[in-house]
């Protein structure tokens, strides 16, 4: 069976001819797992007193050469030879918890069933590896509205997450839930029928915060929107004891390329000059401020510091811990 019929719709893109973005016919694993398939998958580190986890909703491949615009060809394949990568890439989805008062706080939502069986939604797996269930959670901060962030939210139309609120840019909101906007700019429909399938009882049980302006949402994170990939693209900023961690939705999907050229685009974005402008501009303040950066399709888990290189820059994970760390360091 192929997954071209049945499943990432997001990745299907019909802008201008990229037809599927595959390299090749996927087919759904079959049941002995695959050599890089994991389970539920977890990673714990600290932002001053707040314990943050990563949570992996899963990888999906990504064919960078139907889906990157402002290179070429040739300078991809160089890009991702240099970092020990070959074309179509393997990417992270990614999702992120933190614990704070009586808060329990996830950002994005995995890709839930958008994708089809064996790409994404493993979300809830890597919640409760980390020892967490679904109605624990309070907030759900959404860096945008693109089913890859959102697609965990709902199951077969039913509210996954029964106690939080759904934080949300505003013009996500409104860009998305309105079917005219296809027409409109011409972007591509399916996102806004995912949107809709996605968020519409959220909308309808009203626990959607709509975010227009930046704002503190809890005490020690501020959401400020950054217009480009999706017109509500937010970023979320945790600060903790002197430590600030960002979550930064989708400034970047691609690790190999877009580090060193910046100015490389994504037809997923729905205004790319602007969201080259964002990935620039947060580039550069995060190399100056030395904050730590958790990133969704960063490899799992998507968590470290942007660095200044002599062309451009690079992505430096965060270094590795795995043990207790006493309150006393
Ligand atoms: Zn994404």
């Amino acid at each position: 069976m192929t997954v071209r019929s049945l499943i990432l719709p997001t990745l299907l893109l019909s802008f201008s001819t990229v037809g599927s973005v595959f390299a090749t016919e996927q087919t759904v694993p079959d049941e002995s797992p695959g050599i890089t398939q994991q389970g539920g998958d977890t990673y714990a580190f600290k932002i001053g007193d707040v314990r943050v986890i990563a949570l992996s909703d899963g990888t999906v491949p990504q064919d960078l050469h139907k889906i990157l615009q402002g290179t070429t060809n040739e300078k991809i394949d160089e890009q991702l030879t240099y970092a020990y990568q070959s074309n179509p890439i393997e990417t992270s989805l990614g999702a992120f918890l933190f614990e704070m008062g009586d808060s329990l706080v996830l950002v994005d939502a995995g890709a839930g069933n958008m994708f089809g069986p064996g790409f994404g939604g493993k979300l809830l797996d890597s919640l409760h590896a980390a020892r967490y269930d679904a109605k624990d959670v309070t907030d759900i901060l959404i860096t945008h509205a693109h089913s890859d962030h959102i697609g965990g939210l709902t199951r077969d139309g039913q509210i996954v997450f029964a106690n939080a609120r759904v934080h949300v840019g505003k013009p996500d909101i409104d860009f998305f839930l309105d079917r005219g906007n296809a027409e409109k700019t011409g972007y591509e429909k399916l996102f806004f029928d995912q949107a809709i399938q996605i968020l519409a009882p959220y909308v309808e049980a009203g626990k959607i915060n709509r975010i227009d302006e930046t704002t503190e949402i809890l005490p020690g994170v501020t959401a400020s929107l950054h217009p480009g990939h999706t017109p509500g693209s937010a970023f979320y900023t945790l600060k903790s004891q002197g430590q600030t961690l960002t979550f930064v939705g989708d400034i970047v999907h691609a690790e190999a390329v877009q580090f060193p050229s910046p100015s490389v685009t994504i037809v997923y974005d729905v205004d790319s000059k602007m969201a080259a402008n964002v990935r620039s501009k947060a580039f550069s303040n995060f190399a100056n401020d030395r904050d730590v950066v958790a990133a969704p399709h960063m490899p799992f888990p998507g968590v470290g510091h942007i660095r200044k290189a002599q062309k451009g820059y690079d992505w430096v994970p965060v270094n590795y811990g795995n043990r207790e760390v006493k309150k006393s360091e």
